[in-house]
């Protein structure tokens, strides 16, 4: 069976990473988590100090980062460098600068061109905001995978909470809803359905269910 490239798109918490990685694991596809390569540049900026606001210092950064991801069964493992920042990336400080960094022209320019090499081979899925508008919008499927901000808080917080965050469930919501806020109206590449995307609302889905629409969405 020829292997499709595939996009998948959505707000925060709806469960895209581990519902795609689940499908690709089951399809031996390849799985690309761009949110991932955004989060690792949001942490060497922070880690470097650099101001935001300084589009060369910025540049510089970028430029020079080796981002590597490893996917895993369970984890994609992400290195900058030689530094294993997997589950530093995930930590509240990073999330709530990420759709700053996001934002900025110069970081977006570097990540897009890397994701679109990444994805040359075929027989990938890559989730992210805009898979399907702007880094592959030639993809063979798009998906917008959606879900209540209260369901996409809940899963987030029991998450947070298996490894051992202290976050409380009103906090998660906020932080969700203020990224979901910044992403959609950005003036790069904000989050949007593809008009060709099948949406799919997965409130009322857990993980398994929503991996086997997808898995049955590429399969066909
Ligand atoms: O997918 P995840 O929630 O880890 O993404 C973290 C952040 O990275 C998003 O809130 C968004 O600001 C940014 N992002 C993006 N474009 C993508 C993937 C993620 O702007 N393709």
């Amino acid at each position: 069976m020829r292997k499709i490239t595939v996009a998948i798109d959505g707000p925060a918490g709806a469960g895209k990473s581990s519902a795609a990685k689940m499908a690709a694991a089951r399809l031996r596809y390849l799985y690309i988590d761009t949110g991932a390569m955004y989060r690792a540049v949001t942490w060497a900026v922070l880690t470097e100090r650099i101001d935001i606001d300084d589009a060369a210092a910025v540049k510089r950064l970028t430029d020079a980062l080796q981002i590597r991801l490893e996917p895993g069964p369970h984890l994609c493992r992400v290195y900058v460098g030689e530094t294993e920042v997997t589950e530093t990336i995930r930590t509240p400080y990073v999330s709530s600068h990420v759709s700053s960094v996001a934002a900025l022209a110069v970081v977006r320019e570097k990540l897009v061109q890397l994701q679109r090499e990444m994805a040359a081979s075929g027989g990938v899925i890559l989730d992210g905001r805009d898979i399907g508008t702007v880094v592959l919008p030639q993809a063979d499927l798009k998906i917008y995978l959606t879900a209540s901000v209260a369901s996409r808080a809940r899963r987030r917080f029991l998450e947070m909470h298996a490894s051992g965050s202290t976050e409380t469930l009103e906090a998660v919501q906020r932080s969700i809803a203020a990224r979901d806020d910044m992403d959609s109206h950005r003036e790069l590449s904000p989050l949007r359905r593809a008009e060709d995307a099948i949406l799919i609302d997965n409130s009322e889905l857990n993980l398994d269910e929503t991996a086997d629409v997808i898995t049955d969405l590429i399969r066909a």
